[in-house]
């Protein structure tokens, strides 16, 4: 007997926590920017595992990647070697334009990583005491859940039942350069940022912020550390959120689609010399590097530059922005972002929103209780675009 989505729902809830609050379709097969649930019922996937699936669900040279290097070895530990590792490193480094690179397996983590890494470097490089280093940080930021990195979250429910919390953290309001140059103590060793915040409703900060905040580092001699998580591999419609005003942070942080939607991969960027900092011992991962991450994320990287998904990106989220903006919706009250992370504010809690155009076969989800996210894979064609935005907008012009 074939079991029905409701007993699913059942026998999850009955043993799970319930530290999320799930759309109720339960999905069984996907394909590029289509999903199917366990009714056959199919759905175009507006969401993308938060940026994750930028590639599309399920895509064949990634899937083959895997399957092939399954076969083969599937991890080492980093005690040894593995034929993988280089040939990732030389592809990721190559697309993005920095010089070393220190793999791990989630956002949180690799966050982490950058946050060790930019510490060590205060106390060796930049002089300061030990213990005192500061990192200047966003109001609204979203960096993951690790108990370091919900200390300096603002949201209440992210930190509050959950200290004592990690100090040395110094949280300025978002896209504003002077706040940040005036929050900088000789302690300060850099600055966390999103260059879209995305778990705070596509938040997108002033036109030049970007710019200023990388001379306000240079002034100071500090470390621009920039969380490309959500923002990165071509969501934007660049490769990183921060080419969209040519500016090169020290430190950026991947996740998310670097992994293809196939698996866990994260990673931090840097400089040769800034990465020299970390000595055998200092930092490390059983699963980061291992064989099957290296060989999905090298293939990951490959996809978006051989299917040219950054520029795509750009192009599509040109056309869908202008189109929800065409519709002049009565309960639209701000359309943000670039490329193809949207945020639509609506005037009240999107979630009704959310569900009805679940119903009509369109998934996304809300954030921050009144911004719809709209974040499809890159790989959607202007057709599939095209019949999502016939549903959006029946739901969106819903008297
Ligand atoms: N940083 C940003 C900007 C994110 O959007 C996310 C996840 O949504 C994270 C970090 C955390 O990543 P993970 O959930 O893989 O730990």
């Amino acid at each position: 007997v074939p079991t029905s989505a409701d007993q699913l729902i059942a026998r999850e809830d009955a043993l799970g926590a319930h530290n999320y609050k799930p759309l109720d379709v339960v999905l069984s097969h996907a394909r590029g920017a289509w999903v199917w649930d366990t009714a056959g019922r199919q759905y175009l996937d507006c969401l993308s595992a938060y940026s994750a699936v930028n590639q599309g669900h399920c895509h064949p040279r990634i899937i083959g990647a895997l399957t092939e290097q399954a076969q083969q070895v599937t991890l080492t530990s980093r005690a040894f070697r593995n034929d993988r590792l280089a040939g990732f490193y030389e592809t990721l480094t190559r697309l993005l334009g920095f010089e070393a690179v220190i793999p791990m397996n989630t956002g949180a983590e690799a966050v982490e990583t950058a946050i060790k890494l930019a510490r060590k470097w205060a106390y060796e490089v930049r002089g300061v005491p030990h213990d005192r280093a500061e990192i200047i940080v966003m109001d609204g930021n979203f960096h993951g859940r690790t108990t370091t990195l919900v200390s300096f979250s603002s949201e209440a429910q992210y930190k509050d039942a959950f200290g004592p919390l990690t100090p040395g953290f110094v949280r300025v309001p978002y896209g504003d350069a002077a706040a940040i140059e005036a929050a900088i103590t000789p302690h300060t060793a850099g600055v966390l940022f999103e260059p879209i915040q995305g778990e705070a409703g596509v938040i997108v900060p002033p036109e030049g912020f970007l710019t200023e905040l990388r001379a306000v580092c240079d002034r100071h001699g500090i470390l621009m550390i920039a969380d490309e998580i959500q923002t990165g591999l071509g969501r934007t419609g660049q490769w990183l959120a921060c080419d969209h005003e040519g500016v090169r942070p020290d430190l950026v942080i991947l996740g998310k689609a670097l992994g293809g939607g196939v698996y866990p991969v994260s990673a931090v960027l840097s400089s040769r010399a800034l990465m020299d900092l970390f000595r055998p011992g200092d930092h490390g991962s059983t699963f980061g590097g291992n064989p099957l991450a290296a060989a999905v994320a090298q293939a990951s990287l490959e996809v978006l530059d051989d299917e040219g998904l950054p520029a795509r990106a750009l192009e599509l989220g040109d056309y869908l922005r202008g189109r929800l903006s065409a519709m002049n919706s009565p309960h639209v009250a701000d359309i943000r972002g670039k490329g193809l992370l949207i945020g639509v504010e609506l005037r009240g809690p999107a979630r009704g929103a959310c569900e009805r155009l679940r119903d009509l076969g369109v998934l996304c989800k809300e954030t921050h209780v009144t911004t719809m996210r709209l974040a499809p894979p890159l790989v959607t064609s202007r057709e599939d675009l095209d019949w999502a935005l016939e549903r959006i907008e029946q739901v969106l012009l819903d008297p």
